[in-house]
């Protein structure tokens, strides 16, 4: 069975850009006879924003997706990333940590895909008492692989280009990193579509699926949509909301930024004819590319 997933963060309301990743990861799981999924990523609550998930929740509907089972949310999902923690920290593959960000800084002088690398001193070091620890996977230098459907093969060395990276904060909130790779794996997802933003993520989910005994899905990570600026599209960017109105017109727009769909569609009366139009016409990536 094909599961794929989309899994918005409600950090404000659904912009064009995360219209396209829905309708890729939708497309590519329903033409196929797939499930879709929608999970609410508000894991972060210092970043959710009020109301905005039962927005997102209306405005996707509003858009005529269709989604299967039950919505999840991470924030009812903890005893399951506590869980996975706890594994990790049997295997003694996590240790915490109480370093400040300036400390880090101030002791770090490698540099990885994502800023300083961890040096690794609280492994070294007993921790600072009455701190509020954060936890750390240990990375090893293992070479994580994949073949990604839009933008090839990527590759990351753990130890040297990301570090021990944190997978439980110092304020009690589990990562994203181990979040969605437990509810990927929990939710039996076997096909992630979502942003080029996440690409440098995705070999620190792949490393964690394997220290869990997790598969690793398909991931396909779609060009993001810039602004004239040449930024990336976000609540920080100003990103308009989506309209309410002119739907149709809206999806056409976010259907020019797929290669997966003829670019000259026939006019459309309705949201279904035009939803059928697309899953019946939705070439998947591996041959569009
Ligand atoms: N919640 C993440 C975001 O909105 C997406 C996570 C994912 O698709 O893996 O950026
Ligand atoms: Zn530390």
């Amino acid at each position: 069975m094909h599961i794929g997933r989309f899994a918005p963060s409600p950090t404000g309301p659904l912009h064009f850009g995360s219209l396209v990743a829905a309708v890729a990861s939708y497309c590519d799981a329903k033409s196929r006879g797939g499930k879709w999924l929608l999970r609410i990523e508000d894991v972060d609550q210092t970043r959710k924003m009020a109301g905005a998930s039962e927005e997102i929740i209306h405005t996707l509907e509003h858009y005529g997706f269709v989604w299967d089972d039950e919505i999840t949310y991470q924030s009812q999902r903890t005893a399951l990333y506590e869980e996975a923690l706890n594994r990790l920290r049997d295997k003694h593959l996590a240790y915490p940590c109480t370093c400040s960000r300036k400390e880090i800084a101030d002791s770090s002088s490698i540099h990885g895909i994502e800023g300083a690398i961890y040096p690794g001193t609280c492994l070294s070091h007993p921790i600072k008492h009455d701190f509020p620890a954060a936890w750390r996977l240990k990375t090893k230098e293992s070479l994580i692989t994949f073949q990604d459907l839009f933008q090839g093969r990527i590759q990351h060395n753990m130890a040297r280009e990301i570090g021990d990276f944190v997978i439980k904060r110092s304020d009690g909130l589990y990562s994203y990193q181990l979040a969605v790779v437990v509810d990927d794996a929990m939710q039996g997802v076997t096909h992630v579509v979502r942003g080029a933003d996440l690409l440098n993520s995705t070999t620190r989910q792949i490393y964690l699926q394997q220290l869990l005994g997790y598969p690793t899905p398909v991931y396909a990570h779609i060009p993001l949509v810039l602004n004239a600026d040449g930024q990336k599209l976000s609540k920080q960017t100003l990103a308009d909301s989506l309209p309410k109105d002119e739907v149709i017109a809206t999806l056409l727009k976010a259907f020019r930024f797929l290669p997966n769909l003829p670019t000259h569609p026939p006019a459309f009366k309705t949201l279904p004819d035009l939803w059928q139009w697309a899953l019946d016409n939705w070439q998947p990536f591996d041959s569009v590319w």
